[in-house]
């Protein structure tokens, strides 16, 4: 353990925790950033992301995770990719653990993100990023005039098919039983829509695909129903998941006040109910998602933790 107390510990290496790490390294905060074995976040995930500020031709989601990354190191950020275990907000300085270490630290940022929730399949898993995705605002550009999929019987699911429909040429909603969890709008809205056609009662049991030189791309779905165990085929290219996501905050759970679903609670921008930690990202907010806002709150919670820190005379 080290007897040194960092100003500020940020919890996570997606766009919340590197922003905080690029605003608070140039506040000479010397912030430490604990990205992770799996640096980076959900942008890991995907190939191109065209709707981030900035770059015109877009950029792929490691290149943006490397930029970000670099650009905070290059202002003093020290960064360590090791998975927070255990924390403790009960005493001052807080302690955080890591599998090998130990810090204390005036103040926390958490930025862990939220994990889209998958099916389960092999076949998901290993197309995820080749055809497989969990972000129609971030994918859907690359399947104009195909044909795609969106599992799942939410708001998520119904606001992405119908975003969806901006491109393809079809939309097929898949959904495991006859009602949905979504709002009578939202559902209104999709079977309205001429592009969108339900397949209730089923289930992605397998997604088909074909090499492309190194590539896999998707080519279609065996589905399953639920009520009669029949399966069909169906030829498409996408296959949008939307069947929820799960907030990263297991580790805060007995600390830090969460919603019903398991989401960071704030009041005043970034403050969570423990005076010197902040949360920012997808952590805190199940309704936007993008890497602009999870950035923009990073930005906002390293600012609010500075001027803490200065109020409370410890940097
Ligand atoms: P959700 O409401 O939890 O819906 C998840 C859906 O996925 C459910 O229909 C569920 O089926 C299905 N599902 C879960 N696990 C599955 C599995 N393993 N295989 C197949 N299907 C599975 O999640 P969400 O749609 O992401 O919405 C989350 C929150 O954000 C909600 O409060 C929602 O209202 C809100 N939201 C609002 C808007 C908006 O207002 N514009 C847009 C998006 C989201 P079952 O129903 O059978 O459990």
């Amino acid at each position: 353990m080290s007897d040194n107390v960092r100003n500020v510990i940020i919890i996570g290496g997606g766009p919340a925790g590197y922003t905080s790490g690029i605003y608070s390294a140039r506040a000479e905060l010397k912030p430490l950033i604990l990205a992770g074995y799996q640096a980076g976040g959900q942008l890991m995930l995907t190939t191109d992301i065209e709707n981030f500020p900035g770059f015109k031709e877009g950029i792929g989601g490691e290149a943006l995770m490397n930029e970000m990354r670099a650009q905070a190191e290059r202002f003093g950020a020290e960064i360590i990719n090791e998975d927070v275990t255990e924390v403790d907000f009960s005493s001052r300085p807080f302690t955080i653990k890591t599998y090998s270490n130990e810090y204390k630290t005036h103040s926390v940022i958490i930025a862990t993100g939220a994990s889209a929730r998958w099916m389960g399949l092999e076949s998901e898993k290993r197309l995820t990023g080749s055809g497989v995705s969990s972000c129609a605002t971030c994918d859907g550009a690359f399947y104009k005039d195909k044909v795609v999929c969106v599992v799942g019987g939410g708001d998520s699911a119904m606001e992405e098919a119908g975003f969806l429909t901006r491109y393809a040429k079809k939309v097929y909603l898949i959904h495991r039983r006859e009602g949905f969890r979504a709002s009578k709008i939202m559902l209104d809205r999709a079977r309205n829509n001429p592009k969108i056609e339900f397949k209730t009662n089923a289930v992605i049991d397998d997604i088909y695909s074909k090499k492309e030189g190194f590539l896999e791309a998707v080519t279609g779905i065996k589905l399953r129903n639920t009520v009669t165990g029949e399966f069909e085929d169906l030829e498409l290219d996408g296959v949008f998941v939307a069947i929820g996501h799960i907030p990263n905050t297991t580790i805060f759970k007995d600390q830090i006040n969460l919603d019903e679903q398991g989401y960071i609670l704030t009041t005043m921008s970034t403050r969570t109910n423990i005076e010197g930690v902040y949360a920012a990202g997808d952590v805190v907010d199940s309704r936007y998602r993008q890497a602009i806002t999870a950035a923009g709150m990073g930005c906002q919670a390293a600012i609010d933790a500075t001027r803490w820190l200065e109020e409370q005379g410890l940097e």
